[in-house]
């Protein structure tokens, strides 16, 4: 989000050169330019080595087609981390062993900067939040064909998972 008034003090922004950041919005009365934000998210493949399957889920307010990964808003004062082990427990009730780093990957459509996880856990049932319509275990290559196509973040992050093990035998 680009701002036009200044969030603390209601005033009209106007632009200012800021080093190399070049013209940013300035608030004349507070003194201080305010940079574009934007809301950062994580999404998490919860994977189960041992069966070779994923954790996919649907929510009717994402997508009414494709299923989706465990994704969730940061709260400040966590880091990524701690944001993706709280929404895999919240959203499918698992307690995750250890987790990767996936990569960050840009979501146009809603501003968001999404923060990968690769969520290692044990198989086990899954006790859905009441965000969650369902949710289930699935071997990794026919989840590639359940979730939004090759270009979805969702795709990218099992394509990604699938490649890594493979890589590794
Ligand atoms: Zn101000």
């Amino acid at each position: 989000m680009r701002y036009k008034f200044c969030p603390q003090c209601g005033a009209e922004l106007t632009e200012k050169e800021i080093g190399d950041e070049g013209l940013v919005p300035f608030c004349p009365e507070c003194n201080r330019p305010w940079f574009d934000t934007f809301s950062t998210c994580i999404i998490c493949l919860v994977v189960s080595d041992e069966d070779g399957e994923c954790v996919l889920m649907k929510e009717a307010n994402i997508s009414k087609i494709y299923h989706n990964l465990v994704s969730g808003f940061m709260k400040p004062g966590e880091n990524a981390e701690e944001t993706a082990i709280r929404e895999v427990k919240e959203e499918t009730g698992l307690d995750l062993e250890y987790i990767e780093s996936a990569g960050t990957y840009w979501y146009g459509k809603k501003d968001m900067l999404m923060i990968g996880f690769f969520g290692h856990a044990k198989k086990a049932e899954l006790v859905l939040s009441s965000e969650i319509d369902t949710a289930k275990w699935v071997p990794f290559e026919e989840a590639l064909t359940l979730v939004a196509p090759k270009g979805a973040i969702s795709y990218a992050l099992i394509e990604k998972y699938i490649e890594k093990i493979k890589n590794e035998k």
